[in-house]
């Protein structure tokens, strides 16, 4: 197998993970999970969104949470990113602080529009009025959907690659490709994967993936082989989409670290003060947990 020495996990639980909660989470119990994950050692984190806040409530503490953090990590070496639905959350985020964005645009043009409200070309011509306006943004655009959509089911190759092809020319930093609804299985990873790595050789894509039907970690191991080696995971498995029913959470980064970690592939992550992070999650909010080493006692990191 061809397996990286090394893999960058994304840990986009305080977005993707807490927009799914309903009930309030106090802004302080967000920043302890965060500093928490900091002190886990992720190096990247998606904090938050700004997004309206009668559409995610949730998430309506953004600035403060941009705010705080950007105080007290102010010369840290960790990335906080934000997600952003427009232009106006893209500058609100950018007042905030915050210096990299992701900006989604779905492949499928039906949950494009449930999530925003545009086509995927009126998303294309807002994402490059953005980087025209806030050029020294960091942008990361997250391509919904390339592997199914609630609404229009299968996600035509062609539409994938015209999006990667647009977003080249817009100049986004990097390009993640996610699974929305968690639809993927191994062989589909494999074919999507090596189908856009011949024709974008240049591009280190990430990976966004939900694990709503337990194809999660399969889909990593498939995706390592075809050279991807950027993921994104959120604590405990949180997450879902609220304008994609049927979603249902992230793969868990816990498990993740722990298989990656175990097939002697460097994560950086502390597994030990993750598990400790996600029992704060566990007892606080108490939502319904899909990961596994979350019930895991005897934690045995490297172990055989
Ligand atoms: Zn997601």
């Amino acid at each position: 197998m061809k397996l990286p020495q090394s893999v960058q996990i994304i840990e986009v639980g305080p977005r993707d993970g807490f927009q799914s909660i309903k009930e309030w989470i106090p802004t302080e119990l967000k920043l302890q999970i965060i500093d928490d994950l900091i002190k886990s050692n992720f190096k990247k984190i998606e904090i938050t969104s700004f997004v309206h806040p009668k559409a995610i409530p949730q998430m309506k503490d953004a600035k403060e949470i941009v705010r705080f953090l950007h105080q007290k990590y102010k010369n840290s070496d960790v990335d906080f990113v934000a997600l952003v639905p427009n232009l106006f959350g893209a500058k609100a985020a950018y007042e905030a602080g915050i210096k990299e964005v992701t900006y989604v645009i779905s492949a499928s043009e039906a949950h494009n529009r449930a999530n925003v409200k545009r086509t995927p070309e009126e998303s294309f011509e807002e994402l490059t009025e953005l980087r025209n306006s806030l050029p020294d943004l960091r942008i990361n655009l997250a391509i919904a959907t390339v592997f199914g959509c609630p609404y229009e089911g299968d996600i035509a190759i062609d539409q994938v690659k015209w999006m990667i092809k647009k977003a080249l020319h817009v100049e986004v930093e990097s390009i993640t490709l996610a699974d929305t609804i968690g639809v993927a299985n191994p062989l589909q990873m494999y074919t999507v994967l090596t189908n856009l790595k011949k024709d974008f050789k240049e591009v280190d894509f990430a990976l966004h993936l939900h694990d709503t039907r337990g194809m999660g970690l399969a889909n990593v191991l498939m995706a390592l082989e075809c050279g991807v080696s950027k993921f994104e995971s959120a604590l405990g498995g949180l997450g879902g989409c609220p304008f994609a029913p049927g979603a249902a959470g992230n793969i868990a980064s816990e498990d993740l670290v722990n298989m990656l970690e175990n097939m002697g592939i460097k994560t950086g992550v502390d597994l030990t003060k993750l598990l400790d992070t996600v029992k704060i999650v566990k007892n606080n909010i108490k939502p319904i947990l899909t990961s596994h080493m979350a019930y895991v006692d005897n934690c045995i990191v490297g172990g055989k």
